[in-house]
Parts: C-alpha cells; sequence; structure tokens
C-alpha cells in the first residue's frame, strides 16, 4: 500500500467514523438518561416547527482560546435557517467559559456541565434554545470529535479536530469543524432515523443513526473508493436530499415522530 493511500485511509477514519461512531453511543445512552432534558432528536419538531417556538437560539460556550471558526459559525445558521421554520430568527450567541473540565470527557460529563452553562432553558416563552460546549480537552475515546448528549447538548471537541486535518491540510480544520458541528446538529434534527423511519432506504446498515451516501454531512464514513473526495478537501457539509425530505416529512405530519418533548 502506497504511504499516500495508507494517510488516506487514517484521514477517513479520523473524519468520518470517529465522530460517528462517538454520536451513536450517545444515543442509545440518552435513552436512559430520560428526564426533561430528552433523548437526541427530543425537539426536532420544535425546531422544524414555527407553532410554539418561533425564534431559536444557538449558544455556543467555548473554552478560552477554543472559540468556534467564523465559518462554522455562519454555515450552521444558514444550514438552520434552510430547515428550521423561525420566522423571529435563528441567533448565535457566542460565550467564552471556563469549564471545570479540562482534559477527559465522556457523555455524562457533557451533559452536566452543558446543563449548567446554559444560559436558559432549552425551551422557555417562544424560544427554542440548542447548545454547544466548545472545551478544552477530548473524549474519552480520543478519535471522537463531537458528540450529541440530550435533545439540545452538543459538544465539539478542538483539540481532536486539530489533530484531524487532512494531507496538505486539505480538507483543514476548519472545514472539519464546519462539518462535524453540522452532523452533530442533524443528529439533534432526528438524523437519521432516530425519531422516525425514512421512507428511502438511506440509513446505513452498519451504522445506525447515520447516513449511506458519501454527499450528506451525516455520511457515516467511506469506503476505499471514496477517498479521492477527501483528497480534494470536499468533506459534506450539506444535508442531502432523502435528509431533506425527511425533516420535511416530519414538519409536516406525514412522518411520526416519536419521542418528542413539544408536539404541534
Ligand atoms: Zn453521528
Amino acid at each position: 500500500m502506497s504511504k499516500q493511500s495508507m494517510l488516506g485511509i487514517l484521514l477517513a477514519s479520523l473524519l468520518v467514523t470517529v465522530p460517528m461512531a462517538g454520536c451513536i453511543d450517545e444515543i442509545t445512552d440518552v435513552l436512559d438518561e430520560g428526564e426533561s432534558w430528552g433523548k437526541v432528536g427530543g425537539l426536532t419538531l420544535a425546531c422544524l416547527r414555527s407553532d410554539t417556538y418561533s425564534n431559536m437560539v444557538v449558544e455556543i460556550d467555548y473554552a478560552p482560546g477554543y472559540a468556534p471558526e467564523s465559518s462554522t459559525v455562519s454555515l450552521l445558521k444558514q444550514r438552520l435557517e434552510q430547515v428550521c421554520d423561525k420566522p423571529g430568527g435563528i441567533s448565535m450567541k457566542l460565550n467564552e467559559e471556563t469549564f471545570s473540565e479540562t482534559s477527559s470527557w465522556n457523555a455524562d460529563l457533557v451533559r452536566s456541565v452543558g446543563h449548567d452553562t446554559m444560559d436558559e432553558s432549552p425551551l422557555s416563552g417562544s424560544t427554542l434554545r440548542w447548545h454547544v460546549i466548545m472545551p478544552q480537552g477530548s473524549y474519552s475515546d480520543d478519535s471522537v470529535l463531537g458528540v450529541a448528549v440530550d435533545a439540545s447538548t452538543i459538544a465539539l471537541f478542538g483539540d481532536s479536530i486539530d489533530d484531524a486535518n487532512g494531507l496538505f491540510n486539505r480538507p483543514s480544520s476548519e472545514e472539519v469543524e464546519n462539518s462535524v458541528m453540522i452532523h452533530e446538529f442533524g443528529h439533534l434534527l432526528g438524523l437519521v432515523n432516530l425519531v422516525y423511519t425514512s421512507p428511502a432506504d438511506h440509513e446505513d446498515d452498519d451504522h445506525p443513526g447515520h447516513s449511506n451516501n458519501d454527499e450528506s454531512v451525516m455520511y457515516w464514513a467511506v469506503e476505499s473508493q471514496s477517498l479521492n473526495s477527501f483528497f480534494t478537501g470536499n468533506l459534506p457539509n450539506e444535508f442531502d436530499a432523502d435528509d431533506l425530505a425527511d425533516m420535511e416529512g416530519m414538519k409536516s405530519g406525514e412522518l411520526s415522530c416519536s419521542d418528542q418533548l413539544w408536539r404541534p
């Protein structure tokens, strides 16, 4: 095997297997967690629809030196505006925060620190609030780049993201951060099949909760023949047609949704 293809495989596993392996563990964990914070996908309808929650705030709390790239913030806003009906607008609130944990994270810690540092509760008045923490340190499995741990809480691990850039910086850590952020929000939006069953066959058989399409941001992994897409730096950061159709179906009521903390 050539050095270049070895690097390619390494890159692919860092970029794709990694974040998703992390998120899926949490999705099953959260079922036991219960409580009012809900499971991943539990606020999908509150986001997609405008009935009660006509505004949305995305609170991003980052450790000193761990602020998100401005491209990540603007891309996230754009992707959410594409699918969530929020006539009152979606605003991004960034705060620097000193977290109690700076080295080793797990799902329970992301939940407790996330809940402690959130400025307001997820559902308040007419505002839906989702929360991202971007702390120092890494997940217990340090190949994990991001996790979604309940209906409103995400963590992104900047140290691990910085180490996940590709050969010749293509994709760059900035592009990796862009994709991981959108991917985790995709889980909060119920993708893929977390709180509904898609009429399209796009959930990967071996990786529950993830897409089998390498052009979706919800893609699970890359097979060897797909590696060239990573060499050109084209990491997916968009929802594909099936993802969009699933969200449209949930929003309209055509697809029934389970485990919702709010329903129209
Ligand atoms: Zn995932």
